[in-house]
């Protein structure tokens, strides 16, 4: 591993692609974004920005692009997913670094979490290709009847910041796998990686067009790609409110499909008898501060049985001491800035209501200065929270745990649906019967039991409720990416 130094020798250094990514290459634009780095609120780049002629032209391009990538073999498409897994494991330094930058996560996990998944990814889905036959239905002698899956067409994805190259291998992979071509609208703060990911496809030998990486605001960029006519799918992942809007987009446009991917504010309950309470506390403190909390999937409800409260909130308390917000370019770092200034007033707002309205302030609650001028905020705790309390139903994407006591399972359960998010949730006990009991009554996408955040590429991730309907990951995800389609042949 690089050292601290050596990170930050790099990071001057880079340079960035000037223009978007479209119709196999960079091309020059009218309009450009400021891209400052929370890391110490710099200005790292200019970067073109895709206004309506530039989507509608990628859209062209992508159309066009089309009837090749879909009628090739899917050995061929498979090839060109492997060839981008390996040229990300090439780069993994400098999409790390770009990342790392951009959004402020720290190095370390940019390096060893994100970038591996990424290229996990790319080759989980290029071994699918192919792999998903058809089904010739039972039909009487007189027709054969085939029910096939065909790719839907020209797949816009818009993704969020905070896990910028995950999110769009999520959506990438699966929608090129099955044949669509691909129109990525990262966010505006985490164009950098986006940017690198596009040179790479280009080197990969995708064919122009399958891929074009669009940067701009997303009430430009994004808005165009939810309203054009030329889109067949649009596939979603940020806040709900957003959501929302490409509903609106879709209905006002070409009722293009919708997959929504959205936030969350996940219960983590532990209970009394958890076979190894260190690591259910140890797991609580990791779920709300990796990222900076600043993940869909964070803990942000711990509800914690009454006898062992103190014992969970006394090790919780020793752990984020782990997580001090420093530089995301130091390797011993484990919580970075947050994304802006913005977000650190809102965060700060947040904990400063819920103090008024009577939570306890156990942990943190301030931003931190680290001699670096970023956003950097304090790992949070807070004590007596009431499930009414905004601090409890809004989704804060901060280091901040809401702490919550109960005494019965009934109680456990309904404090943990008692939310219009339904994204994640884990249970902590040694007991199989309460395990699979509270598991199955919890209104949550995926159900963690004696774990965190654990899972790979072969199971579904998304939501219900106000968490969004879309699954990324997993065979399923190519559901979203392709048309059932019945040929009914009547023999003679
Ligand atoms: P966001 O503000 O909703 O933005 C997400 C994307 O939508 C960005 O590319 C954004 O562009 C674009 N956008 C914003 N306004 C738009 C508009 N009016 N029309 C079209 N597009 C628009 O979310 P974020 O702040 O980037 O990310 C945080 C959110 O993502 C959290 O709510 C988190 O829970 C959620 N998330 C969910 C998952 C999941 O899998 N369920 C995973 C990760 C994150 P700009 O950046 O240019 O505004
Ligand atoms: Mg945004």
């Amino acid at each position: 591993m690089l050292t601290r130094e050596q990170w930050v020798e790099r990071a001057g250094g880079l340079r960035h692609p000037a223009g978007v990514f479209l119709g196999g290459d960079f091309v020059p634009v009218a309009g450009s974004l400021p891209v400052f780095s929370p890391r110490d609120g710099r200005l790292v780049a200019e970067v073109g920005v895709a206004g309506e002629s530039e989507v509608d032209s990628a859209v062209t391009a992508a159309r066009a692009a089309f009837p090749r990538w879909s009628g090739l073999a899917p050995r061929a498409r498979a090839a060109c997913l492997f060839r981008l897994a390996e040229l990300i494991e090439r780069e993994a330094e400098s999409l790390a670094l770009l990342i790392s930058v951009e959004m402020g996560k720290p190095i370390s996990d940019a390096l060893g979490v994100e970038v591996p998944a990424v290229a996990r990814t790319f080759r989980w889905y290029a071994e699918l290709a192919g792999k998903e036959p058809g089904e010739v239905a039972d039909t009487d002698a007189s027709a054969l009847a085939l029910v096939t899956r065909r790719p839907a067409g020209v797949v816009a994805a818009v993704t969020p910041w905070n896990f910028p190259l995950t999110m769009a291998a999520w959506k990438l992979a699966p929608a090129l796998a099955a044949g669509n071509t691909v129109l990525l609208k990262p966010a505006e703060q985490s164009p950098l990686s986006a940017l690198r990911l596009a040179g790479l496809v280009a080197e990969a030998g995708f064919p122009d067009g399958v891929v074009s990486v669009l940067n701009g605001p997303g009430p430009l960029t994004g808005a165009a790609l939810g309203l054009h006519p030329g889109v067949d799918v649009l596939t979603f992942t940020g806040s709900t409110a957003v959501g929302r809007e490409f509903l609106r987009h879709a209905a006002g446009s070409n009722l293009k499909r919708v997959w929504l991917e959205l936030g969350g504010k996940s219960p983590n309950l532990i209970f009394a008898d958890a076979p190894d309470l260190d690591a259910a506390a140890d797991a609580a403190a990791w779920s709300i501060f990796f990222n900076a909390g600043q993940m869909c999937t964070a803990g942000s409800r711990l509800l914690v049985q009454r006898p062992v409260a103190e014992r969970v909130l006394a090790r919780i308390q020793a752990r984020a001491a782990d997580f001090a917000p420093g530089d995301p370019l130091d390797p011993a770092t484990r919580m970075g800035p947050l994304i802006s200034a913005w977000q650190q007033g809102r965060v700060r707002a947040h904990v400063a209501q819920a103090v008024s309205e009577g939570a306890e302030l156990r942990l943190g609650g301030a931003p931190v200065e680290t001699g670096l001028r970023g956003p950097y905020f304090a790992p949070t705790v807070l004590t007596g929270v009431r499930p009414e309390q905004r601090i409890a139903r809004e989704e804060v994407f901060g280091p901040v745990l809401s702490v919550l006591v109960f005494d019965t399972e009934e109680e456990a359960v309904r404090l943990a649906n008692d939310s219009d998010y339904g994204l994640a949730a884990a249970v902590w006990t040694g007991d199989l019967g309460v395990a699979h009991r509270v598991s199955r009554r919890l209104r949550a996408g995926t159900v963690w039991v004696n774990c965190y955040e654990e899972g790979d590429e072969s199971v579904p991730f998304g939501g219900i409720g106000l968490s969004g309907h879309g699954r990324d990951k997993s065979r399923h995800a190519l559901e979203k990416f392709t048309d059932l389609t019945t040929t009914w042949i009547s023999l003679p």
